[in-house]
């Protein structure tokens, strides 16, 4: 029997704005004591009424346009209505059939699947809920996550393996990270993901459509859904007649799922269009030229344009630059998954490997060691002093050994690298400065092992080498010294 798997995912990712999404309370809540960090409309008390965070409507249509949708004229927020302990108002304001953006796409590549585009059906935004907290045989409510502004990003079921869907989940937390709208952090709950998931026969005829809901790791993902395949494809003879959905949990120490209920269709949800919050214009305005200073059309409708000019390098951007410049697959990846390493090199005009995987190593490394920010770090490093550095090491004016030294100083100092060497006299020797008289004298000091080498022992080269580094400070060629060595051997054989 042959199967074909169908999935589609659905992500929530909680947005970094500095407030709630229809109040002032502050959106950060990770040190605050439970319901402390709440207002009266956040609680959903009566008589209260919400007002649009527009920060966090502007950065779902940056996210929007990034996933290539459309952004829709005119959207509204609607109330979906369910009950449950955590959602004192007893509906949650979200968007029904207005969404912000609809119809986009991510285009993903990899070497095991190869290049393959997953449609976006829609992205839109609604309010989280709190949190429930079971401890010791009691529950508790928490409600300060109610009210963060949640962004909810909907595939079509594009995706054919469990593979598949964590690399598509993997693309769209980078894009988020590179948009600077959220943390993104599945740890911490900022990247939540559903999964629908079915498989059908080569009679086509069709499984149940699984969903698994809040998987929060992307090793989760990829085994829930591994495991949901197989159980559906095992219990082929037992497929329902019609369609049915079926929601299910992931048991990550049991690396399993089981059955939960059975999934409201959104009729269950009794939506209705929020009266209290406006609806959203979006208006695509861009000021004429011809226009004087200062006449600015007055509009409180949201500006595509500006936040179009935004959006900068993607990761895929990042790839296809690199790939261009000749850089190896790994420290492609490396770079573009690495949102502040793909900011510090948009502004070269040449990456070359070298300097790509400085980047990824003594960059990544020196930040770590000296404690301190990737914009501190910037400031004081720009990427033309880094590439200065090593255009020094590829003409052999200083040893790759010594350009450690003077990027710890130039991190540290903000001083360029020219600057150190003249300072510190790091400069390597020239072949005419001394160096054959000091390896002579080596040579002196060292009777037998020079016998050895004039003899022909090849391998004396390399201890007469660190010698001489030795005896100069890190200072000489080794290329000059290497010369000089087999040049004073070739004399005194002849
Ligand atoms: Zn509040």
């Amino acid at each position: 029997m042959k199967f074909r798997t169908t999935i589609g995912l659905e992500i929530h990712v909680q947005l970094k704005t500095k407030s709630k999404m229809f109040c002032r309370c502050d959106n950060e809540s990770d040190k605050a004591k439970p319901n402390t960090n709440v207002c009266p409309r956040c609680l959903g008390m009566p008589g209260t009424l919400p007002v649009a965070n527009r920060q966090a409507i502007e950065w779902t249509i940056k996210t929007g346009l990034a996933l290539n949708c459309k952004i829709n004229e005119k959207s509204k927020f609607d109330r979906k209505h369910y009950f449950y302990p955590d959602l004192p108002k007893g509906y949650q304001i979200s968007q029904y059939d207005e969404p912000l953006c609809r119809g986009g796409k991510v285009d993903l590549r990899s070497s095991i699947f190869g290049p393959r585009s997953v449609r976006i059906n829609r992205v839109h935004l609604e309010e989280d809920a709190g949190k429930l907290i079971h401890k010791d045989g009691s529950s508790y409510v928490d409600l300060n996550r109610a009210g963060t502004p949640l962004m909810e990003i909907v595939t079509e079921p594009d995706i054919n393996t469990p593979f598949e869907a964590k690399k598509f989940l993997q693309e769209l937390q980078l894009i988020v990270r590179y948009l600077g709208v959220s943390e993104a952090s599945m740890e911490k709950g900022h990247l939540r993901c559903d999964a629908n998931i079915d498989v059908k026969d080569d009679k086509g005829r069709m499984s149940e459509i699984v969903e698994q809901k809040n998987i929060n790791s992307f090793r989760f993902i990829e085994r829930a859904l591994l495991y949901e395949e197989k159980r559906l494809q095992e219990k082929y003879l037992d497929w329902p007649k019609g369609k049915t959905k079926v929601t299910r949990g992931y048991d990550s120490k049991k690396d399993s799922t089981y059955e939960q209920r059975e999934k409201e269709e959104a009729s269950d949800y009794r939506y209705f269009p929020e009266p209290d919050v406006p609806e959203i214009e979006v208006k695509s305005e861009k000021l004429a030229p011809s226009k004087p200073e200062g006449l600015k059309v007055k509009s409180n409708g949201i500006d595509i344009e500006k936040i179009k000019a935004e959006i900068g390098e993607l990761p895929e951007d990042i790839r296809k630059k690199l790939e261009s410049f000749g850089v190896a697959e790994d420290i492609r990846e490396k770079i573009a998954s690495a949102p502040d390493h793909a900011r510090y090199i948009s502004d070269a005009k040449k990456v070359s490997q070298s300097l790509a995987s400085w980047i990824t190593n003594e960059v990544t490394a020196e930040i770590a060691a000296q404690k301190i920010r990737y914009e501190d770090y910037k400031n004081n490093v720009p990427i033309t002093h880094l590439s200065d550095l090593l255009a020094l090491v590829e003409s052999g004016k200083i040893s790759k050994n010594s350009a450690k030294g003077i990027f710890k100083e130039m991190v540290k100092s903000g001083k360029r690298a020219v600057e150190i060497i003249k300072e510190s006299g790091l400069e390597q020797m020239e072949e005419d400065s001394g160096l054959e008289e000091i390896i002579c004298e080596i040579f002196k000091k060292n009777p037998k092992e020079h016998q050895r080498l004039v003899d022909g022992d090849e391998k004396l080269i390399g201890f007469f080498m660190g010698e001489v580094m030795k005896e100069t400070g890190g200072r000489a060629n080794p290329g000059a010294i290497r010369s000089i060595i087999l040049d004073i051997k070739q004399k005194k054989k002849g």
